[in-house]
């Protein structure tokens, strides 16, 4: 039987590198040689530096990566859809199918026992090749490189669903706080659906950087004491009628709400954490909308291909750094470094 090279996170920030067979498609799955499967920060918090999580959240010991895109080159029985040749986004997680959240294409809401997110609780996208469900792939359209298709398979989609969930629009400013890959993702989609100005926070002064060299924000202030003011300033006392948090970070979230016109959007798509804030002053007073959003859907994927073809985007623009698999290791020391862009690994 042909082997294959891939990439496990044992949990102590280092990458180990296995030898495992070539798996052999299912009923219903499909065989991908992967060309690009892109690093997540979610990975970074709960998998890279420990195992958090627990359940069916937790990391049982796979082939890491849950950003995968690549190209079908083994259909199993039962196939309806997909054939040899198709470039595919994989949807990251493999829900039951039949749930209510599954039937919505929320397959990340899922409760199934037999629920499985690839990287997590099944192969992941850091091998040369992966076994996926063909429900989960989602065809990647030209122009779109793979690289491209990897970052919507977990953070644009991510960036994505936030933005429909506050309906943005061209009568929206557009507060972004963290710019990290799915803080940029956010203002690259945002400005596509036309807000603006798009105001932005971040600690780091190389992200604040990339985000104006890219010309993705029109602001990009430092999440420090002055920020404040500066968004009072920019916006005439009133605030941003749309804001969204892709940090995780406490103060930040309460920035966004502070930081949120009266009768405007708020959403949180930024992980983990807990968050003390005065709600009749934030929320109720302000009569303010606050939204959790939890990924995307595969409709809602599906969509945003489709957009980013008429929009003439490419999410790769973000990408700072791509590595082989065999340099792995590096690729997450350097993912984990919190300043630079989207860290992808390439193959061929
Ligand atoms: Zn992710
Ligand atoms: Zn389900």
């Amino acid at each position: 039987m042909a082997t294959m090279n891939g990439a496990v996170l044992p949990g102590d920030s280092t990458v180990r590198h296995v030898k495992v067979d070539v798996p052999e498609p299912g009923h219903g799955q499909v065989l991908l040689q992967m060309k690009a499967s892109s690093i997540c920060g979610s990975d970074i918090r709960a998998i890279y530096r420990e195992h958090l999580g627990a359940g069916p959240e937790a990391y049982q010991g796979v082939i890491a990566g849950h950003e995968p895109c690549g190209k079908v080159v083994a259909v199993g029985p039962g196939c309806r859809r997909l054939s040899a040749g198709d470039r595919v986004v994989v949807y990251h997680i493999a829900g039951c199918g039949v749930c209510e959240e599954c039937r919505h294409g929320y397959m990340i809401g899922c409760t199934s026992p037999s629920r499985a997110a690839y990287g997590r609780q099944r192969d992941g996208g850091h091998a040369e090749y992966l076994l996926a469900e063909e429900a989960t792939c989602i065809l990647l359209p030209e122009p779109l490189t793979y690289v491209d298709g990897a970052l919507v398979s977990c953070g644009f989609g991510t960036a994505y669903e936030g933005l429909l969930r506050l309906q943005m629009s061209g009568q929206d400013r557009l507060l972004i706080t963290g710019l990290g890959p799915v803080g940029l993702a956010a203002a690259m989609l945002g400005r596509a659906l036309g807000a603006g100005p798009i105001i932005a926070t971040d600690i780091a002064p190389e992200r604040r950087k990339m985000a104006k060299d890219l010309d993705l924000v029109d602001h990009a202030l430092p999440a420090d004491n002055s920020a404040a003011a500066a968004v009072t300033e920019l916006t005439g006392g009133r605030g941003c009628e749309a804001s969204i948090d892709c940090s995780g970070n406490g103060a930040a979230r309460a920035f966004a709400l502070e930081n949120t016109r009266t009768w405007g959007r708020c959403a949180f798509v930024g992980e983990g954490g807990q968050i003390t804030f005065p709600v009749s002053e934030l929320l109720i007073h302000k009569q303010v909308t606050l939204h959790g959003s939890w990924v995307t859907s595969l409709r809602h994927m599906e969509e945003l291909l489709e957009h980013l073809v008429r929009w003439n985007l490419h999410p790769e623009r973000i990408v700072t750094h791509r590595y082989p698999l065999p340099q792995a290791g590096e690729a997450y020391r350097v993912a984990d470094g919190g300043a630079a862009g989207k860290v992808c690994i390439v193959f061929d």
